[in-house]
């Protein structure tokens, strides 16, 4: 069953990439385990999977612990300040960086373990109130602050697209991410480099590929719905 979903998402961003004249390798396939058991997610590191998303700080260290450790694990759920210690040396990428206070917090936790830690920045794109993510013009001044940070690398930006019927309806939002991602590569910030476009999800992941993600985030297009209750 997941074999065949897995097979299937790789299937698509393959056949989106062509569609895109885009190179296969250049699309990172984020597994996003969250609310998953840490047997489903052995399932899928059987079947070759090793970059997994979680949203929760606990869930993400209690599975850190339990799985093995050539996985890369992402943060890609809204992250309080308080929590950013537990897993600072565990995540590779934090994808949701959404205000400079918790981009001062992270730099700090960061210089306390002699690391420097990879972010992105989370755009609220489509200006839904509902979500977290800096608003398009803040982005130049959160960016431009950071870049004083020693400790941090941004390294592009994300975001979360409205769930919509018609995954068309977001590729006017995937191609503002890259747009502004390119504004500000072309300014050349210290610390700062726009490589990654963490956009797209199991309902948009072919567009976003096509308007140029580098990472999809697919959660129920490999592991099926997920069921809250059991949380
Ligand atoms: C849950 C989640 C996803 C995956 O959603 P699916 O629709 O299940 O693919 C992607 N990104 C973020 C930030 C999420 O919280």
């Amino acid at each position: 069953m997941m074999k065949e979903k897995l097979e299937n998402v790789e299937e698509r961003i393959r056949a989106a990439c062509e569609r895109a004249g885009r190179n296969r390798s250049e699309v990172t396939l984020i597994a996003v385990s969250k609310t998953k058991p840490v047997e489903t997610l052995r399932e899928a590191y059987g079947l070759g999977v090793r970059v997994f998303g979680e949203n929760k700080v606990q869930e993400l260290v209690d599975k850190y612990g339990a799985l093995p450790e050539d996985i890369h694990w992402h943060m890609i759920g809204h992250l309080q300040r308080n929590k950013v210690k537990y897993i600072i040396d565990k995540a590779e990428l934090i994808h949701s960086v959404d205000s400079l206070r918790l981009a001062e917090t992270i730099e700090k936790e960061a210089e306390k373990h002699n690391i420097t830690a990879n972010i992105l920045i989370e755009v609220n794109v489509a200006r839904e109130e509902s979500k977290f993510g800096v608003m398009p013009e803040e982005l130049d001044e959160i960016v431009e602050k950071i870049a004083g940070f020693n400790h941090l690398n941004v390294k592009g930006l994300m975001t979360i697209a409205p769930y919509v019927e018609n995954p068309e309806e977001n590729r006017a939002v995937f191609a503002r991410l890259r747009k502004l991602s390119v504004d500000i590569a072309s300014k050349n910030v210290d610390n700062m480099n726009m490589s990654i476009l963490s956009m797209g999800m199991t309902n948009d992941y072919e567009v976003a590929v096509e308007e140029g993600a580098t990472m999809v985030r697919v959660g129920t297009g490999i592991f099926g719905e997920r069921d809250y209750a059991q949380v």
